[in-house]
């Protein structure tokens, strides 16, 4: 089985007012993560990635960039790709009405997701975030994932003209995810939506019989895991992974969090350990293609992981 680890990389400021003064601080938090006890967003997890040598998937937001110049964008690519690891296109168009000059016409009121925006818009915010990231020297992007999950129809048309082959867009447990192809395309297996290979995130039902996303701030180790395990043993091709360049942070602080470390750790660990069973690969990796199709599988992970991950969050909050 494929196991994708994707993060997507982004900057945010804490609202979008006074950004200037704002930003440079929060570059340093969510790219860098650094604490008395180390740094734990990018480098901390370019490092395990290391350490067990397996390749990630990092979809970096550029968009900030046509606000902030492109100087920390290239920052954030140098540190993805000296590390040995791929930069893709992820995109949040919330951006689009802080850039100068206006990226299009209409790009003077703020729109969170990609699916408000027409087919031209969308055209014009990929090609933009395409330049923005060959410019701060990103190399040969094949793959895409709307920020929020938030694609449309459009969205595998833009994908299509603009030559992306692959996109990790659809997300069925998330609510603005595709909405106007539920229904219509497949949420849950590898498909081809016009000329793109579709990878959709990977979804489980957890102990309590709740659908749930395998992201690494949400779930266990002991539920990824078994929910790996379970996928595999029903013969699914592909498993994809969510995280972020800040989830091992404390939200709102630059502490790091020690439950998701230890889990990204373990889980790295296990799958260095099961690479009988779990190949972990990106879009640019030699040899990588998308099996399609198959058996709709029912991944499922035990009430006692689930409720492994009940106790952490007690915790947690206790601490
Ligand atoms: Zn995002």
């Amino acid at each position: 089985m494929k196991v994708h680890l994707s993060f997507d990389v982004e900057i945010w400021c804490d609202g979008w007012d006074d950004l200037d003064r704002k930003f440079p601080a929060q570059f340093e938090r969510y790219v860098y993560g650094r604490s008395a006890a180390g740094d734990f967003a990018l480098p901390h997890a370019l490092k395990v990635l290391r350490q067990y040598d397996l390749p990630a998937v990092f979809f970096v937001e550029p968009l900030f960039a046509g606000r902030f110049g492109v100087e920390p964008l290239r920052e954030i690519v140098g540190l993805i790709q000296d590390a040995g690891q791929e930069v893709q296109l992820h995109l949040h168009p919330e951006w689009s009405d802080e850039i100068q000059p206006r990226p299009f016409e209409a790009a003077h009121t703020k729109r969170q997701h990609l699916s408000y925006y027409t087919l031209n818009e969308q055209l014009c915010l990929l090609k933009l975030g395409l330049a923005l990231l060959d410019e701060a020297g990103a190399q040969a992007i094949n793959a895409f994932r709307a920020g929020s999950f938030a694609c449309n129809a459009d969205t595998y048309q833009a994908l299509s003209q603009l030559g992306l082959r692959y996109d990790s867009s659809l997300n069925p447990c998330h609510p603005d995810s595709g909405l106007d192809l539920r229904g219509v395309e497949d949420f849950h297996r590898p498909s081809q939506i016009q000329a793109v290979e579709s990878l959709p995130m990977t979804v489980f039902t957890d102990g309590f019989g709740k659908p749930r996303p395998a992201q690494m701030g949400a779930c266990s180790f002991a539920e990824m895991r078994a929910a790996l395990a379970s996928a595999h043993e029903q013969g699914v091709a592909h498993f994809m992974i969510l995280s972020h360049n800040f989830e091992t942070l404390v939200p709102g602080s630059t502490k790091p969090d020690r439950f998701v470390v230890s889990r990204f750790e373990q889980l790295c660990a296990h799958l260095a350990d099961r690479s009988d069973r779990y190949e972990v690969c990106g879009f640019k990796t030699p040899g990588f293609g998308v099996q399609f199709g198959g058996r709709r599988a029912d991944i499922r992970a035990p009430m006692l992981a689930s409720a492994r991950r009940h106790l952490e969050q007690i915790a947690r909050r206790l601490i």
